[in-house]
């Protein structure tokens, strides 16, 4: 991480798990040992329903609260969906969009896109994630499908918006797996995506753009995954579900 030219994020995402009642109960104790430095913002990116326990139980603090996926329409006739602004109306700050399992339910880089766009639109900082398979990994097409979720990801976000979006380099081999990529897989990785953002917005712009690894972080490895120059954080799955492990990280 370069905490000169930018924030350091750490994220969870707690995927389909918690209820209200156990988000309070995470909440209150997560604030209490939660260290008060001011070295990195946190966010807990949580169900839909439980966004309310956690705003409330949070309120005080310093943590952001997320949510793990928006619909790109500001309102209308989309049954069971969301739309940003009513996450920020609920008190998010964040939103994870892009993430590699709601892709596996069809979900298109257009549409990440038009999630990114209104994400921003509302006010919302978007966590976009990208990231390969294994088979896109061992068949050496690693870089070009990055370079084609970033370029359709962010189409259409200007200049004086793509600072607010966080990109999390997801490698999808590592999610939940307990299979970490190697700091120097992860960091190659994440240093290509700066450098796309780079041609896309200039340099200026990508020095000053956060990015997160994610995919099997735990205390025992985020040292030494954080130290690389280009990831500035974490999104983080299953040790995001315990407050003491995500503490650690
Ligand atoms: C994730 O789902 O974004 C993730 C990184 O999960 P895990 O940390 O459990 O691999």
């Amino acid at each position: 991480m370069n905490r000169k030219y930018r924030k350091t994020v750490i994220a969870g995402n707690w995927k389909m798990n918690k209820t209200p009642t156990e988000t309070k109960a995470f909440m209150t104790e997560f604030k209490t040992i939660m260290p008060r430095g001011r070295w990195c913002d946190v966010a807990l990116c949580v169900p839909a329903v439980c966004i309310p326990a956690a705003v409330r139980t949070m309120r005080e603090t310093r943590i952001g609260i997320g949510a793990e996926n928006c619909n790109a329409n500001a309102s209308g006739a989309y049954t069971g969906e969301i739309a940003a602004n009513m996450l920020l109306d609920a008190g998010c700050k964040y939103v994870i969009l892009g993430h590699s399992e709601r892709r596996a339910m069809g979900e298109t880089d257009a549409d990440v896109n038009a999630k990114v766009l209104a994400a921003l639109n509302a006010g919302l900082t978007p966590i976009m994630c990208c990231g390969e398979s294994l088979e896109q990994r061992q068949s050496g097409i690693t870089t070009e499908w990055i370079t084609m979720q970033i370029k359709l990801g962010l189409a259409g976000v200007p200049e004086d918006k793509i600072r607010k979006v966080i990109i999390a380099y997801e490698p999808i081999w590592a999610i939940g797996t307990g299979k970490t990529a190697t700091a120097e897989q992860a960091a190659e990785v994440c240093t290509f995506i700066r450098t796309t953002v780079r041609h896309l917005y200039g340099a200026r712009i990508a020095r000053s753009i956060t990015i997160q690894y994610g995919g099997s972080m735990k205390p025992a490895n985020a040292a030494e995954l954080l130290a690389q120059p280009d990831i500035d954080g974490g999104l983080i799955g299953g040790a995001a579900l315990k407050p003491d492990q995500f503490v650690d990280i």
